[in-house]
């Protein structure tokens, strides 16, 4: 179609020939049918620039999109300057996570490419959001990037993986897995993607790329093993309903609003009237019913729950070993120490560290990685700080060094909550322009925003050019009316 042709047309019968091109087109139109294949060349961190993509200067193929301009549709962005559709393209996995990507991008499938050399690329299907990894033979940068257009284009794109999904624990499996109960309720979904867009969680057994004891070597096993066992004995498992509800549906949003190496963090309430929360290496998160009591809002548990899982995740307890005495008399002995010499070992340092608790740092890493956790799950972090001033204002009736962690010897409740409220501050302008996502209903996008808040908080400029070149797009409403079908000649 030719400029001149589409000049007096008005802009809803454009919205209309959009829609009647992107149905089944018959006759010559056909001829215009949705190219294949777009390719995004990507710097060495996965983010793109006009400039990075000159580097991809390959001979023009039917079926294929090089130049970065001609990926838009012309339509919905034809109130964007080019410097703002550059800016959409910057950070393309941030593109990816919006649901309008099909409605903005002319071509079926885009084929994302590191310019560093390597010889891996990543095919997204537009309209699925299925992904597929590509692998192309070790070759100089211009051949492997030929070689992967040629092995994207010939094939069909990435195969959907359906998968089963168990509503009840949140997990998806392969279809026909064995270790499936008869009892629960599973739905079927299409695509692994999907089951991810919903929060699940792959299982480790069909998936074993997340297999949870990856990144764990059998030292930090052993400890959490022991850990678990001494605050085991030392409490009572509570079994009310309630208080367990409340914890698992606040931890569960935690889990699937955050990115974590292992996803097999179980919770647990322990009964007792000490107010206390703790946890070991790779789960389980214990917090007792003492605790669960003087928390007010579902925003200050997620926040002591999240403290305890950053405690977890960036291996703390066997970092603390590692930097104790113990560790100079059992590190190298772990190997043929008898087991009850082991336990006896590591039970003396599990007691001191239950006392002592961890070192400040640890303690204010773990502060730091809570509110990054709490606003990627949508709480409100600045309740944090609440938290903070009022567990400090128990501990000084009860006095310090009263159990593990939260009441051990922590640094200045003063300064950690200093610590919070600077990032609360830092997150506001974030957080507005996730707000206003939200409220036009694009969770998808706002939920990727929240989870890379990290990268967004030193210069926050670049995503608010993101935002107003994505607020400028003229998308069509999720509701058009279905054309009536031309009759054919
Ligand atoms: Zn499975
Ligand atoms: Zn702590």
């Amino acid at each position: 179609m030719s400029a001149g042709f589409l000049r007096p047309v008005s802009w809803f019968g454009l919205l209309l020939l959009f829609l009647y091109l992107g149905g089944s087109a018959p006759g010559q139109i056909s001829a215009e049918k949705t190219p294949v294949l777009g390719v995004l060349l990507l710097d060495r961190d996965w983010n793109w620039t006009p400039r990075t993509q000159e580097d991809l200067s390959l001979p023009a193929q039917p079926g294929l999109i090089l130049d970065w301009q001609d990926l838009f549709k012309p339509g919905v962005t034809r109130n964007l300057t080019i410097e703002q559709k550059a800016r959409l393209l910057t950070n393309p996995r941030r593109l990816l996570a919006s649901r309008h990507r099909a409605a903005l991008l002319r071509p079926d499938r885009l084929l994302l490419i590191s310019s560093d050399g390597e010889t891996t690329g990543l095919q997204v299907d537009l309209a699925s959001g299925a992904r597929q990894t590509l692998q192309a033979p070790k070759a100089n940068p211009t051949k492997a990037r030929e070689a992967l257009i040629r092995l994207a284009l010939e094939g069909e794109g990435p195969e959907p993986v359906p998968v089963v999904a168990n509503s009840e624990s949140r997990m998806y499996h392969l279809p026909g897995a064995r270790h499936l109960s008869p009892r629960i309720e599973t739905r079927n979904l299409p695509d692994r993607s999907l089951a991810e867009q919903e929060g699940l969680r792959p299982c480790p057994i069909c998936f074993p790329e997340t297999n949870r004891l990856v990144g764990q070597d059998e030292l930090e096993r052993r400890l959490a093993q022991s850990a678990a066992g001494m605050i085991e004995d030392r409490y009572r498992v509570s079994h009310d309903q309630e208080e367990r509800q409340r914890v698992s549906s606040v931890g569960e949003r935690l889990m699937e609003s955050n990115r974590f190496a292992d996803q097999g963090y179980r919770f647990v309430v322990l009964d007792s009237d000490e107010l206390n929360a703790f946890s070991v290496p790779t789960g389980p998160i214990y917090v007792t019913s003492g605790l669960l009591r003087a928390l007010e809002t579902p925003d200050e548990l997620a926040a002591i729950l999240a403290h305890e899982l950053a405690h977890a995740e960036n291996h703390h307890m066997r970092r603390q070993y590692d930097r104790s005495q113990w560790s100079g008399m059992l590190g190298s002995v772990l190997g043929y120490a008898t087991r009850s010499f082991w336990g006896r070992a590591a039970g003396n340092f599990l007691a001191d560290t239950f006392m002592k608790g961890y070192s400040r740092d640890f303690e204010l890493e773990a502060d730091r990685g809570a509110v990054l956790m709490t606003f990627a799950a949508g709480y409100r972090p600045e309740d944090f700080a609440l938290t903070l001033t009022k567990l400090g204002e128990l501990a000084r009736q009860l006095g310090q060094g009263n159990g593990p962690d939260w009441f051990a010897s922590h640094p200045s409740w003063e300064g950690r909550v200093r610590q919070v409220q600077e990032m609360v501050e830092k997150l506001t302008p974030l957080e507005d322009q996730v707000k206003t996502l939200e409220a036009h209903g694009d969770e998808e996008l706002a939920g990727f925003l929240r989870r890379q808040a990290p990268s967004y908080l030193e210069d926050p400029r670049e995503l608010h050019g993101f935002l107003e070149a994505y607020a400028n797009l003229d998308l069509q409403p999720e509701s058009s009316p279905p054309l009536p079908a031309e009759p054919l000649p």
